[in-house]
């Protein structure tokens, strides 16, 4: 036992990865499909609260099959980065706001919240014992992903928040987003589902969320769209985001517009980072509700110029054309440069903005990195 909640107790990997597998692993490591030789743990029980922090190997999980999580889905997590910058130190970016938005997330689930300290201390820990997996600056926007979870562990199946919880992070070794240079990315209008309902888990980084919105990642493939952008529930007529990035738009006059969070989207700390941004570069940003009438006027019209997607997996992506049914929006228009840097200007300048920060190309005037 430790004495504090803070204070891990590390059991090192006897048999992590060979140098040699590891080399191969980060010469091209895709995404999510590898995984660091440690694991940190924190247990949950209503007597005890938060105890038995400790690192230790990357294994299954026991769990008794009656446990809350396989049957309620009482479940949430987080998804952040661990970035090497050229001098070979690592940084993470903004870990607070994971943090703040975990325990948010916890509320609405009625899990127990993981304190900040705690939370923040696992991250430090794996990172620490496992930063030989932290790939290379030098290798473009290749990252540590850092994927914190939180499942009840309680073997219960009454219907009741459960009173065991465990509170884990692993940590998978990610290439850059766009291997051969950034691409617009098609995006399906999904008509037949909503990701989130006013009242929902919207705003809550929970699984349940994810796994409703599958169907419509299916249909957007059979119309050849790699994302989809869910609308409002109640009148299917506001842009809401997209299965697991948020949207802004950029209209000619320099005003950015971003929906606002009110409970049915996630708070994505790009999407907070990158309003700030835009605001230091002159943008007046607008958190405003943008209906689906007003995007497809302003491509038309030609006000509208630019959209971009945002999240911590691909930083910014621009938004090449929405498929509503039959009807095709092309953002820029058909006749639109090929060199993003002419036709999205104001979001490449962005994607260099945060990236530069995140990789330690750029001076942290905000004091984002830790
Ligand atoms: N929306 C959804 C639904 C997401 O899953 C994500 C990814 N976490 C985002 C937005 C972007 O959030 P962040 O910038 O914090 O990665």
């Amino acid at each position: 036992m430790t004495s504090s909640t803070t204070d891990f107790a590390i059991t090192r990997n006897e048999s992590p990865k060979t140098e040699a597998e590891r080399a191969e692993i980060l010469a091209n490591p895709g995404f999510g499909v590898h995984f660091t030789d440690h694991m940190a743990t924190v247990e949950f029980t209503e007597e005890q609260g938060w105890h038995s922090p400790r690192v230790e190997p990357y294994g299954p999980l026991q769990l008794d099959p009656a446990a809350c999580v396989l049957h309620y889905a009482q479940e949430i997590f987080e998804g952040m980065k661990a970035y090497r910058h050229a001098d070979g130190s690592v940084w993470t970016f903004r870990p607070e706001k994971n943090a703040a938005r975990m325990r948010r997330s916890a509320e609405r689930l009625a899990l127990p919240q993981v304190p900040e300290d705690v939370f923040l201390e696992a991250i430090k820990e794996l990172v620490k014992i496992d930063e030989v997996w932290v790939p290379d600056a030098s290798t473009g926007e290749a990252s540590l992903y850092l994927r914190p979870f939180e499942i009840a562990t309680e073997a219960f199946l009454g219907v009741r928040p459960a009173k065991e919880a465990r509170y884990c992070v692993i940590a998978s070794p990610a290439g850059p987003y766009f291997p051969s240079g950034v691409k617009p990315v098609d995006i399906w209008v999904s008509r037949n589902y909503h990701r989130a309902a006013f009242g929902g888990t919207g705003f809550a980084k929970c699984g349940g969320n994810y796994a409703g919105s599958m169907a419509a990642q299916v249909e957007a493939a059979e119309h050849g769209c790699a994302q989809v952008m869910f609308l409002d529930d109640r009148e299917e007529k506001w842009v809401e985001e997209l299965g697991g990035m948020n949207l802004f738009f950029a209209f000619s006059d320099g005003r950015i517009v971003t929906p606002p969070t009110g409970g049915t989207i996630l708070e994505g700390v790009t999407r907070m980072s990158l309003v700030e941004l835009a605001r230091d570069a002159g943008h007046e940003v607008e958190e405003r509700p943008i209906s689906i009438d007003e995007v497809k006027a302003g491509i038309e019209d030609g006000s509208l110029t630019e959209v971009f997607a945002c999240g911590t997996a691909a930083v910014i992506t621009p938004v090449g054309s929405f498929k509503d049914g039959d009807d095709v929006w092309t953002v820029g228009g058909e006749g639109r440069s090929e060199e993003l840097e002419e036709s999205y200007p104001v979001t490449m300048k962005l994607r260099t903005t945060l990236t530069d920060l995140q990789y330690g190309r750029a001076e942290d005037t905000k004091g984002w990195l830790v």
